[in-house]
Parts: C-alpha cells; structure tokens; sequence
C-alpha cells in the first residue's frame, strides 16, 4: 500500500525544485508529468496570466462516472528563501540546512495527493471522482484559489492539504481577513512660526485610536495597528500619518460591522478636525465555520478512525484556499500535514507525518 521510500524521494524531488509565489513553473512542469503518468486528464488554468506568474493552478481528474466528486488540494508555491534548498534526512525527520526554508508548506501535501493517487492506480482501488488541484500564488493572498473556476467541477467535498499539526488536525472554522492603510491627511505648517494654521494627522490619528476597538474585540474578532508611518522634521506639523490595519473575526457579520465603526469613527474624528481620511482597507478572504456533524467533517474523523490516528477539529487563525472553496459553495476542511515552523529556517517535517497523512487520504476516499 502506503510506500514510506517513495512518498519521502518524491518529497525530496519536490523540494529541491524552488517555487517561490508566481514562479511555479517548474514544479508545474514536474507536476503536469506525474499527474499525466498516473492516468489523469491534467490541465492547466490562466491563473497564471491573470495574476501576473509564470504557471497557472494544476488540475487533474480522475475519473469515476456516477460517483461523489472529492477535490484534494495542495498549494505549489511556497515562501522564501527557496533559492537553493538541501534537505536533510535525520532521526525520521526532514529538515534543511537552515539556509531556506524546507517548502513542506505545502510541497508535504502535495506528496501525500501523489502518493494516494499512486496506491490507487497499483492496487486499482475504487474511488469517487478525483479532482486534484495544485494552486499557484497562495502564499501571497491566494490568487491561483480565487482565480480557479471551481464551479465548473461540481466538486462535493473539498480536502485542502495546508495546515500545520499532525495529521487528523481539521480545521473546520477560519477568520476572514481585512488589511489595508489607513491614512490621514492634515496640513503642514513651520512648527514654531504659525502652528494654529496647521493641522497635525498624528492628533488626529491619536483621538481617533483611543475611539477604536483594537487588539481582541471578541472571542472571534481581532484587530491590530501594526505600523504607523508619517512626518517629516520636528519644525513641521506632520502632514500625514500611515496607520497599516489589520481586523479578522471568524464571523464576516463581525468583521464587516467592526470594518463599518471603524472606518467610521476615522472619518468623523478626521472632519472635527478639518483633516482628511482616505481607507484603503479591504477584504482578503472571507471567513468559513462548518458543523461538527457536516458531511465533509465526518468524512474525515471516520478515516481516522479507521487507521487509529486521533482526530480533532480546530479554528485557524490565518487563511488558506479552503477559506475560498468554502466561500464558493464547497464544503471543504483544511487538513494538517505535520509540516512544522512554516515560513522560518527550521521548518521541518516527519516522515511518519506524511506517510499517516497518505494513508488518511486512502481512508477518505472510501468515505
Ligand atoms: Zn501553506
């Protein structure tokens, strides 16, 4: 069944090939091989055109005439440095050489999709319809999610290979997102001849944050000011100041009603003053919260059971393409992959992980 040897030389393979954001090609290309060898009807999207990169969302199907249509998805790029990565293989565990990061995030999922679709086709085992998708562009607001045309699969369920944790972690709910600058024009003016007809945006800004609700809003809502930018000597009164925003709330209704009093309270704050507020805040993703008994859901703690591996269902903070799958009709988890310290020099993962999370995806099918 589940080959330990072959799932880590195909990791290792992938790994080596860097991906950074719009630069899949390559990894593309290596996909587009695979997914052909295993039988697939493979085609490649324009998510690549659109956004700007050099490689469009992988897609392969498998087919299976009157059955459920399951997509498995995995994201091809990954963040950097990836220039030149050498993995390690120590104690059961793949790390680097801790000069870039290892790319498990997502290149874990990716191999565990392959090894599945392997294990399929030697032991000819029955499936529902397949719809593997390899997306481009994650890491930087996924693009290559948003731009596939999701609707013309009529995909069931989705399983997204893209979260931290050991495998039988499913992230059933995540935060929707808004990020943008938010800045306030005031008027210059020589700090020490004629103040009065200035009009600082650092004291506008001031009265308008202490008005705010920042930092946990709720048990669902957060909201931040990370960066603050503005000013230009101390003998002038600060034109502008660039206040950099973040909110997520695992409710949209939340988010937008926070967003709303927000940008509100700016605004009026700005006009007693005799400033101006200019919003560039917008919504990343939208949020998702499934049922504990959803179909999709139990899906995948039977496959776990099936193999012993414990199961628990989780809110994330961040977002992932199941944020977009699911906003666009498709019940779909996000399920942990064991990779580890994502996004830094020590990234890691287990092998014993991706050879568990194979083995629940074979679960999953049966489902
Ligand atoms: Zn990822």
């Amino acid at each position: 069944m589940v080959q330990e040897n072959r799932i880590v030389e195909n990791f290792l393979e992938m790994v080596k090939i860097p991906s950074p954001s719009k630069n899949e090609r390559a990894i593309g290309d290596y996909l587009i091989n695979v997914l052909k060898e295993l039988g697939l009807e493979v085609t490649e999207d324009s998510a690549g055109e659109i956004n700007g990169g050099n490689c469009g969302n992988i897609i392969g199907v498998l087919r299976a005439k009157g059955k459920k249509k399951y997509l498995f998805s995995a994201h091809m790029d990954t963040v950097v440095p990836c220039e030149k990565i050498n993995p390690i293989i120590e104690g059961g565990i793949i790390k680097t050489d801790g000069t870039s990061v290892l790319g498990g995030d997502d290149k874990g999922g990716i191999a565990a999709i392959i090894e599945m679709l392997k294990v399929i086709k030697e032991k000819k085992i029955e499936h529902p319809e397949i719809v593997v998708v390899f997306s481009m562009g994650e890491e930087i607001g996924l693009l290559g999610s948003k731009s596939f045309e999701i609707e013309k699969y009529s995909i069931d369920y989705g399983f997204i290979l893209d979260s931290s944790g050991k495998p039988g972690r499913i992230i059933t709910k995540a935060p929707s997102a808004a990020r943008g600058k938010l800045t306030i024009l005031g008027k210059p003016a020589h700090a020490g001849i004629s103040p009065e007809s200035g009009i600082n945006a650092l004291t506008v800004a001031a009265h308008a944050i202490t008005k705010i609700k920042l930092g946990r809003v709720d048990i669902e809502t957060t909201s931040n000011i990370g960066v603050v930018s503005g000013g230009q000597a101390t003998n002038i009164v600060m034109p502008t100041v660039e206040l950099d925003y973040e909110a997520r709330s695992l409710s949209n209704e939340k988010l937008n009603s926070l967003l709303e009093e927000t940008f509100e309270i700016f605004e009026r704050v700005c006009n007693e003053f005799g400033a101006t507020f200019e919003n560039k805040v917008n919504v990343e993703y939208p949020g998702f919260a499934l049922d504990e008994n959803e179909k999709v859901v139990e899906i995948v703690k039977k496959a776990c059971e099936r193999i012993n591996l414990k199961s628990e269902t989780v809110s994330s903070g961040g977002g992932s393409d199941t944020n977009i799958y699911n906003s666009k009709g498709i019940p779909s988890v996000n399920l942990a992959v064991g990779m580890t310290k994502v996004h830094t020099l020590e990234e890691y993962i287990e092998i014993k992980d991706l050879v568990d999370l194979s083995k629940m995806l074979l679960e999953i099918i049966k489902g």
